[in-house]
């Protein structure tokens, strides 16, 4: 749900405010959440809030609540550390002297002629 409540002026509309929830289920709705990856929640059930935090930058709503949004900036809060003193990428592997690359063929994983080879 986005934030867009206009009659706060101290939190900035930017953010896309997320809950992470507890909710005690069944055994049956337990069995079918785990194979559906979602189910329907009984109406006005208590939801236990166990953290609310920002779906696009993914920070705690207590930490950037009075702040703009990261994620609308740019993506540097999706990279750790000093932003300054970055690690140099490595260098790509380079085969030994006197290796010889020897080419292998190429096939498709995909479509019916796969599944007639048996790839899949
Ligand atoms: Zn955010």
């Amino acid at each position: 749900m986005s934030s867009t409540n206009s009659t706060k002026k101290s939190i900035p509309a930017d953010h896309e405010w997320v809950v992470a929830a507890e909710l005690p289920v069944s055994s049956d709705i337990a069995r079918y959440a785990d194979f559906r990856g979602s189910f329907l929640a009984k109406a006005q059930q208590r939801v236990t809030a166990l953290e609310v935090y920002c779906k696009g930058c993914r920070r705690p709503y207590e930490d950037v609540a009075d702040e703009k949004c990261a994620a609308v900036v740019d993506n540097r809060h999706l990279i750790g550390g000093d932003q300054r003193v970055r690690a140099k990428r490595l260098p790509a592997p380079v085969a030994p002297a006197g290796a010889r690359l020897v080419p292998g063929h190429t096939y498709s994983r995909r479509g019916v002629e796969a599944y007639v080879q048996r790839m899949v």
